[in-house]
């Protein structure tokens, strides 16, 4: 049986030079490694009071909608910009060279409501960090932020102190 990080397919300097671009659409292909990973994270939360699991475009959804199912709650799109058809609530945050933008629909929450924000992989931890300010904007409490993926060396985890993170596997360098 392999194991899920030799799963995660590698592509060096994608999409730019010096860039280990971690794949995981050859993890979400094998039947075993997605079972694995959504069981993990459902063994995980399982007593966790959810009730949003908010997916960060667009590796994020496809977990989000897995561990929703799994969890019984409401899954909510935290999208880039200009892609939610109704009102949104966006925030715009740092990037190394630039900025980018994450929306939300205003309506998406219900005071209170416990939200759950999920993406592929955490790096500098900037665009989970912008989710959670958002989420929390819209009156969402952030009761955790989950990865398949950490690169620990990018200090993700200080970005997100205030959060409980979870991960299931870690890679050396960037
Ligand atoms: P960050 O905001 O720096 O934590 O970057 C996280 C977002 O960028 C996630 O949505 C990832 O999908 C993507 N990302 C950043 N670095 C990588 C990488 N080395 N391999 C794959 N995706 C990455």
């Amino acid at each position: 049986m392999p194991d899920l990080k030799s799963l995660v397919r590698t592509i060096p300097d994608f999409p730019k030079p010096g860039i280990q671009f971690r794949d995981i659409t050859t993890l979400l292909e094998d039947p075993w490694g997605f079972k694995r990973i959504v069981d993990s994270f459902v063994s995980h939360y399982r007593y966790a009071p959810i009730h949003k699991v908010v997916g960060i475009e667009a590796r994020g959804f496809v977990m989000a909608g897995a561990l929703a199912h799994h969890l019984n709650c409401g899954v909510v799109l935290a999208r880039k910009k200009g892609k939610l058809p109704h009102d949104v609530e966006r925030l715009e945050y740092a990037l190394e060279y630039g900025v980018d933008t994450i929306e939300m629909h205003k309506t998406c929450l219900k005071p209170g409501e416990n939200c759950l924000v999920v993406d592929d992989l955490l790096a500098t931890g900037g665009t989970c960090a912008a989710t959670c300010q958002l989420t929390e904007r819209l009156g969402g409490v952030v009761i955790g932020c989950a990865f398949i993926i950490e690169l620990p060396e990018l200090g993700g985890r200080s970005k997100l102190s205030q959060y409980d993170v979870h991960s299931l596997i870690s890679f050396d360098g960037h």
